[in-house]
Formats: C-alpha cells, sequence, structure tokens
C-alpha cells in the first residue's frame, strides 16, 4: 500500500526536526500535512498519494523553464556519467562564470558556490576585509540565508513564524547589523550620518520578495549606492531570488534601461542559476572580488563549489532561458495575479497585488488595500485570511507557497490547460478568504 501523506509526516517526524529539511515547508503557518511531493513535470508536481498539483512555488524559484525540463535533465544526466565531483577546475565552471558576465555589466568577476546563505555570508566577509570596517546595514523583512548576521529580522520562515532572529546567534555578532526599514532613505541617511566610518556595507535584496513580494521605490536601489559610496562603504545587491528569473539580467537588468540605473560592487545569485541544483554565487567588481582566496587574504573555499553536474543545470536552464521564456513569464503573473485579484474582489476582500517582474503576492484587508512598502505594512495585513485561501487551492489542486510572506513563482511551463485550472479553483479559495476570521 502507499503511504498517505500523514504516514509519511508521522514518520519523517520521528527522523528529522519538525520532519522537515526546511522550516517554511512544514505548513506550520497554514496549518495541515505538507505533501509529500515524489515527481515534477512541466507546470505539475504529484505526491506520494499520486495527486497531482498545478505548481506556483517553482521549488522556490529555480524552475523558471518548468519541472523536469528535458534540455536540462539531458544536460545533468550526460554530465553526471562523467563523473559526479572532481574536486578540481572544469572548463564549465568558466562557461557558467562568462554567461554571467556577459549578461550583467557589475559582475566583473563571478565565484561559484552551492547556496544562497553561502553567497551572501561570503561577500558580506569580503566587503569586510576589502572595506576594514565591521558594521553591516540590512532591511527589515529582507531574507539572505541563515548566516548568523542576517537572522535578525529577516523574512521568509522568520517572517511566517514572526521569530525577531534566531536562538544561538551571539549577541555580539547581531550587534553587528544594523536593521533599517525598507524604502527608506531618510533612515539609510540617519544611520550613516551615525555610524558612516564603521559600515563596511548594505546588504540589500534587489526587490524584496521574502516577505512576499515588495518592490524597491523608483531609484530607491540607485540612492542607496550613492549614500553607501558617499561614506565608503558597499553595497552588496542580492539577486538569489531575482537573479535571472524576473529578465535574463534579474532585477539589475530591469532597471538599468531606466533613468534608475545602478552599479552594486557585489551581487549573490541563486536559484535559477543553478537550474534546481544547488549551485550559487557572487560577483562584483573586479578589485573587491580578487581580495578573495588564492588572490587576496579573504577566505572562502568549498568542496562542492562549481560541483559539475549542478554546473550543467545551471549552464542548460541559463541557455534556454530566451525571450520568449521572460515573455512567458510575465504573461502567465499577469494573467494568474489578474484572476487572484478579480476572484477576491468578487467576494469582498480587500487586498493589493504586490508586483515585481514576474514575482507577486497578495496582502489582505483594507489597512493595506493601496499596496504596502515595506516590513511594517505587510506585517498590517490580515494575514489569517491567507490559510484558508490556500487549503481551498490545495484541495482544488493547486500548491500555492504555504505562508503569505511568500511570493508566487510561475514557469514558463503554464499553458492554458494548468492556468484554466488555477482559475476554476479560485472562486471558492476566496469564499473562504471572505470568510476567514482571525484567531
Ligand atoms: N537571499 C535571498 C534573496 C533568498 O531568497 C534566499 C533564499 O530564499 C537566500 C539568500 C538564501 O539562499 P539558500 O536558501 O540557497 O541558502
Amino acid at each position: 500500500m502507499t503511504p498517505t501523506n500523514d504516514e509519511l509526516f508521522a514518520r519523517a517526524q520521528a527522523a528529522i526536526p519538525g520532519g522537515v529539511n526546511s522550516p517554511v515547508r512544514a505548513f506550520r503557518s497554514v496549518g495541515g500535512t505538507p505533501r509529500f511531493l515524489v515527481s515534477a513535470r512541466g507546470p505539475y508536481v504529484t505526491d506520494a498519494e499520486g495527486r497531482e498539483y498545478v505548481d506556483l512555488v517553482a521549488g522556490w524559484g529555480p524552475a523558471i523553464l518548468g519541472h523536469a525540463d528535458p534540455r536540462v535533465i539531458g544536460a545533468v544526466t550526460d554530465a553526471a556519467a562523467r563523473g559526479l565531483s572532481f574536486g578540481s577546475s572544469t572548463p564549465a565552471e568558466t562557461e557558467l562564470a562568462e554567461l554571467v558576465e556577459q549578461r550583467i555589466g557589475p559582475v566583473e568577476r563571478l565565484r561559484l558556490v552551492s547556496t544562497g546563505t553561502e553567497a551572501t555570508m561570503s561577500a558580506i566577509r569580503l566587503a569586510r576585509g576589502f572595506t576594514g570596517r565591521d558594521v553591516l546595514v540590512k532591511f527589515a523583512g529582507h531574507y539572505h540565508g541563515h548566516s548568523d548576521g542576517l537572522l535578525a529580522e529577516a523574512g521568509s520562515g522568520l517572517a511566517t513564524f514572526a521569530l525577531p532572529g534566531s536562538a544561538g546567534v551571539p549577541a555580539d555578532i547581531a550587534a553587528l547589523t544594523l536593521v533599517l526599514p525598507y524604502n527608506d532613505l531618510d533612515a539609510v541617511r540617519a544611520a550613516f550620518a551615525e555610524h558612516g566610518d564603521r559600515i563596511a556595507a548594505v546588504i540589500v535584496e534587489a526587490a524584496a520578495a521574502n516577505m512576499g513580494v515588495v518592490p524597491p521605490l523608483p531609484g530607491f536601489n540607485r540612492e542607496l549606492i550613492e549614500l553607501a559610496h558617499a561614506n565608503g562603504s558597499l553595497v552588496i545587491s542580492d539577486e538569489v531570488l531575482t537573479g535571472f528569473r524576473v529578465s535574463a539580467a534579474g532585477w539589475w537588468g530591469l532597471e538599468s534601461t531606466t533613468e534608475y540605473a545602478y552599479t552594486p560592487d557585489l551581487m549573490t545569485f541563486g536559484k535559477v542559476i543553478g537550474g534546481g541544483m544547488p549551485v550559487a554565487a557572487l560577483g562584483g567588481r573586479a578589485d573587491v572580488m580578487e581580495q578573495l582566496a588564492p588572490l587576496g587574504p579573504v577566505y572562502q573555499a568549498g568542496t562542492l563549489s562549481g560541483n559539475p553536474v549542478a554546473v550543467a543545470a545551471g549552464i542548460a536552464t541559463l541557455r534556454a532561458a530566451d525571450a520568449s521564456v521572460y515573455d512567458a513569464l510575465d504573461r502567465t503573473a499577469a494573467t494568474v495575479s489578474d484572476a487572484v485579484s478579480a476572484a477576491l474582489s468578487a467576494e469582498g476582500v480587500a487586498h493589493a497585488v504586490q508586483r515585481a517582474g514576474s514575482l507577486f503576492s497578495f496582502v489582505f484587508g483594507d489597512d493595506v488595500a493601496s499596496g504596502v512598502t515595506d516590513y511594517a505594512g505587510v506585517q498590517r495585513q490580515e494575514a489569517f485570511r491567507y490559510a484558508p485561501f490556500f487549503h481551498a487551492m490545495l484541495d482544488a489542486g493547486v500548491s500555492l507557497p504555504p505562508s503569505v510572506f511568500e511570493a508566487w513563482f510561475v514557469t514558463a511551463a503554464h499553458d492554458d490547460t494548468a492556468i484554466g485550472r488555477i482559475v476554476d479553483a479560485l472562486p471558492a479559495a476566496a469564499r473562504a478568504a471572505a470568510s476567514a476570521r482571525p484567531a
């Protein structure tokens, strides 16, 4: 007999803390049993009970082409047949670095790592080593992975659980992180006025998408960089989530053709750059990047960095992601977010659609119906409306991110059939959101 999701979760909880290997997967904020997935193809995922769902999580971002795209699977299979891990240089690593550098002007050198957490952690060490300063500025609700200094008022799982940070982070380390409200240049000016000569770097999501989606106000990224540079600090633009997803050159690419074009010192990438395999990267100014070992004094290393099978998936994904893929992502994002918004309006649920390129999410309630620009705004919403909405969609065979504080992810494989299934599920979900009451 095939085990049910309930049985699999019970067994997992006895073997793995909370039954999961990353907290948001546990469904804590929406309740119920996580689905144990066994396969994925195109816009669909299938659970252990054999049930298929239209997927709007996309592996938390990487699957822009859709799941198990034959071009990516073929590249991975070919690479795996030649050996899984060499612990040595490969031609493919340079190819991937060149692909990124050709697309993204500020990236003059690129170092591959395995996770977004490693990328941001290493970028911060590099910024500290380069400037000889210690203090880091981040923004409330921005998530940059789970390294010690970054778990202060972070988004993603921490927003979901409303934790102020994390146990196990020494106070002395947290004290080196200054947390400011997002989109608030006055707060940035004040921080530099008070601590300017101690600030090594500002780290910022290029467009925030880990507290739900909160795009930067026009010119925010550019002015942030000007303020930092005037004070001798670097800016790390974190594109782990937005990179190669919102355009071929990420969020930087979207703004680079506007009057708000900006040039960060360092950038971080993850998710799409590995096409579903563990690849992430930090890149940027050659003079800064060349402070990394073996050229410079800032140490950074990894047994699996540039793993040949993972790099093959990344190259195949980036090469396949042509203009038609980004057009499809934009079109599907508009269709789905418009349909959700219309269904909520039809049931009288006050809400706003939050968009950053093809990333989107929703905030609920009259107080936020004109949209939000920071973490305080996100937290003002009627978050209790999301769980019943989520479960109604899941019951109808649509898998959404299991938290209101996460972006929704579409893929280029979401065709009319998949979108039709989403649209058909919406009226009942909107009714569930309308009748929700605070706990
Ligand atoms: N930075 C951003 C903007 C992210 O969205 C994430 C993960 O969601 C990370 C960093 C951490 O990446 P990883 O989960 O690969 O460690």
